[in-house]
């Protein structure tokens, strides 16, 4: 029983845990509530160390058909600014993504429980965590990793989303010309209440990834109709993108209730709480598959060397304050009118500042938090 580790969540970071800790020969039950993977809100930009981490994993994302990238363009209003990358990239569907890391886990010995999804985490008087899934069935282990994404489970909450964010995401085939000027490149575009990514992914199409505050989304009658209509309007550079393209999607996939700027601040003992359940990064910076990579890698560290989760919970929150408060504040930058009129015309002055913040907003390898100087 004390060998054997509960995964709640098979994504990016349930996945990369359980293969870790498979390797190291634990008895690993991942329970994941979707049957197949699917399509899921992301921009599915992976950035230099998410690359790193994925290789580590034994994952050949170039075999799986990523896109690289290697720029990244800003627009707002009627001007756009380009840069190249200060690091390798890829896009890559999470489809793909997720579905070939779940097969890395079994790979690994990992038992996944597909189609199965944890209605309650509770700890059993003989101090074992127990799941109890949608059929009653329960799981029980001395450790668990909390790694449900967006999701939270009751009674283990994260705080509200006080800017009621609502995220959207739609796959395009463009037009062949938008095609070849979008090829290589991840364009971020501003518009007033939020802002929206569109890059190449494999297959020859494009994914639409935006966020929008909802009341901001009210101007256009809560329909991705009118909201897409919007944004095209405020932001001339996608209405050229989208001009000839085809929807590729019946409706776009949405979510709400995402806390940027959340990290946690404690645990209980034995339960690690990883990826989006840890931190959740602003999207613009496309950082959030690798900080859900890091922080299982690290967790999956920390519970080897038997640092106890609420040790390693605090010391992961210092290592990641700086970029977490850091894309914040550049966060409510891209949210200001004022810098939406100028950005774009400084950036091309000076493309140097692009490549800093896209440089400052990644989590940095060397933050990963050593499990002999969590027990020290
Ligand atoms: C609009 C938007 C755009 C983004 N764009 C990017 C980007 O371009 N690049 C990037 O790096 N990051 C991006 N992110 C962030 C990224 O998607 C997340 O940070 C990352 O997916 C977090 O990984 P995770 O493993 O914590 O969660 P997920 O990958 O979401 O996995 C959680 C898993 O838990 C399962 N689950 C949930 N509840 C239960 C339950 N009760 N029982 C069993 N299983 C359950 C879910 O089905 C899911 O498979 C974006 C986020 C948003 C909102």
């Amino acid at each position: 029983m004390h060998d054997k580790v509960l995964i709640l969540g098979g994504g990016v970071a349930g996945c990369a845990a359980s293969i870790a800790l498979a390797r190291k020969g634990r008895n690993v039950v991942l329970i994941e509530r979707e049957p197949t993977p699917r399509h899921k809100v992301c921009g599915e930009f992976l950035s230099g160390e998410a690359l790193v981490d994925l290789h580590a994993l034994g994952l050949d994302v170039a075999a799986l058909g990523a896109v690289p990238i290697d720029s990244v363009r800003l627009a707002a209003a009627r001007r756009a600014a380009e840069a190249p990358l200060p690091f390798p990239a890829a896009s890559l569907t999470r489809r793909a993504l997720d579905s070939a890391l779940i097969a890395q886990a079994v790979a690994a010995g990992v038992q996944v429980e597909r189609g199965r999804s944890v209605q309650a985490l509770s700890r059993t008087p003989a101090n074992l965590w127990q799941a109890t899934l949608d059929d009653g069935a329960t799981h029980e282990a001395s450790t668990a990793f909390l790694a449900t994404g967006k999701h939270d489970l009751r009674g283990h909450a994260r705080p509200k989303d006080p800017q009621q964010w609502v995220a959207f995401k739609m796959y395009f085939r463009l037009a062949p010309g938008q095609a070849a000027a979008l090829a290589g490149a991840s364009e971020l575009m501003l518009y007033p209440g939020g802002y929206g990514g569109i890059q190449p992914v494999e297959g020859g199409i494009a994914n639409l990834c935006c966020v929008v505050q909802r009341r901001h989304l009210a101007r256009a009658g809560y329909r991705w109709e009118g909201f897409l209509a919007k944004m095209q309007r405020e932001c001339p550079h996608l209405a050229m993108r989208l001009h000839g393209a085809e929807p590729l999607l019946a409706r776009p996939i949405a979510i709400t209730h995402i806390p940027y700027g959340y990290i946690r601040r404690t645990t209980e003992n034995g339960l690690y709480c990883i990826g989006d359940q840890a931190a959740v990064i602003p999207s613009f910076t496309g950082d959030g598959i690798s900080i859900a990579l890091h922080t299982a890698r690290c967790a999956a560290a920390a519970y080897l060397a038997s640092v106890p989760a609420p040790v390693f919970q605090a010391r992961l929150r210092s290592a990641l304050l700086f970029q977490m408060r850091l894309a914040e504040l550049a966060a409510d930058g891209l949210n200001n009118s004022f810098a939406r009129a100028v950005l774009p015309f400084c950036l091309r002055v000076w493309p140097g500042v692009m490549r800093v913040t896209a440089a400052l907003t990644r989590v940095a390898q060397h933050s990963a938090v050593d499990p002999q100087v969590a027990v020290s």
